[in-house]
């Protein structure tokens, strides 16, 4: 079976208003933006799960009954928004009871997880309490805060993410983490150099021709996408090479980058072709070619290919150069020029 996403709620103060043992069904109310978060997690594949510690039953002040009935009511309401919720999983003990399950303790994820084969890496605990999240702390399990009536200043348990104002916007915050790591299998710094070497050495084992190039691409414009684009078409995987921070600073002075090259290469990850991102810190790609060895290397504008300092690397690891004109009339420059004239 498939690994899942799961979205591991918290009951009280999460998903309800939470008036104190909660006992009576027909009291059971909704909090703002449940129906409409958990309806935007659910379109992107996720699947919910309750993970509640219910003392009061333990405490003789909930019965069973009265308990099923509150949950079965949670369920319906939110069924009625058509969203499913898989199954609660319960502690009834008191603090007293020293169990497993209570949750700062894991017994209840625990087993929820390996019920429904949650994958960890795209699952998310959310609840208005530190001890709601804490539970996947030591399972690398991602958690999210929403405020609810008691929600006081505790110390931030260490897998928690963001603090969301309410379930939608803690749904906002999840979709954007998923779009993060996916980007992240794509992005690789260049000191990371064996796994970067192991990812090449994967794709030439299987006679994939690998292409290189590099730049800075801060403001995105027809030039660069172009440009980019048939730099893929000379070999079956893209690599490429995005300078650093630092290293644009030092090329082009200290008003650029515009962009972090965490962002550029947040936008750049989405373009299918582009294969792999390295983050490089060199004032030349020398060693980043290195590492990669390309079949071609694509390099832009109006060089001559046996000048480029990277041109010994290339060729001596089997590789060619290849420039390519850029398309006339765009820069990042002259974006730059175009809005400041417009303020
Ligand atoms: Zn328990």
């Amino acid at each position: 079976m498939k690994k899942q996403k799961i979205i591991f709620l918290d009951r009280d103060e999460t998903l309800n208003h939470d008036p104190g043992y909660l006992r009576d069904a027909s009291l059971v109310q909704l909090k703002d933006t449940v129906p409409e978060g958990l309806s935007l997690m659910r379109e992107f594949g996720f699947r919910f799960v309750v993970l509640t510690n219910q003392s009061g039953v333990g405490r003789g002040i909930i019965s069973p009954q009265e308990l099923s009935e509150v949950n079965a009511r949670i369920s319906k309401i939110l069924e009625e928004n058509s969203i499913h919720l898989e199954k609660f999983y319960i502690c009834p003990h008191t603090e007293k009871d020293n169990c497993n399950c209570r949750k700062p303790a894991t017994g209840l994820l625990e087993q929820a997880m390996q019920e429904f084969n949650a994958d960890p890496e795209h699952s998310y605990l959310v609840g208005d309490r530190m001890r709601d999240i804490l539970p996947g702390a030591g399972m690398g399990i991602e958690g999210v805060l929403v405020p609810g009536r008691e929600t006081v200043q505790e110390e931030p348990a260490p897998n928690l993410v963001f603090t969301a104002e309410n379930m939608l916007d803690a749904a906002g915050y999840i979709l954007q983490r998923e779009f993060e790591k996916k980007a992240a299998e794509k992005i690789f710094y260049a000191e990371q150099k064996d796994a970067i070497r192991s990812r090449m050495q994967e794709l030439k084992a299987k006679n994939k021709k690998i292409v290189f190039t590099n730049g800075v691409f801060d403001i995105l414009h027809p030039g660069h996408v172009q440009y980019l684009y048939q730099a893929s078409r000379l070999g079956d995987h893209l690599v490429l090479g995005l300078n650093s921070d630092e290293s644009v600073k030092r090329l082009k002075g200290p008003e650029r980058p515009v962009n972090t090259a965490l962002d550029r290469a947040l936008v750049l990850s989405r373009y299918k072709f582009i294969k792999t991102i390295i983050i490089f810190s060199d004032d030349t790609p020398v060693e980043t070619l290195q590492t990669v060895q390309p079949a071609v290397h694509v390099k832009g504008g109006d060089y001559i290919a046996e000048k480029l300092p990277e041109y010994i690397t290339v060729t001596e690891n089997g590789g060619r150069v290849i420039i390519l004109p850029f398309r006339k009339g765009y820069s990042t420059t002259s974006v730059i020029e175009r809005m400041r004239r417009r303020q």
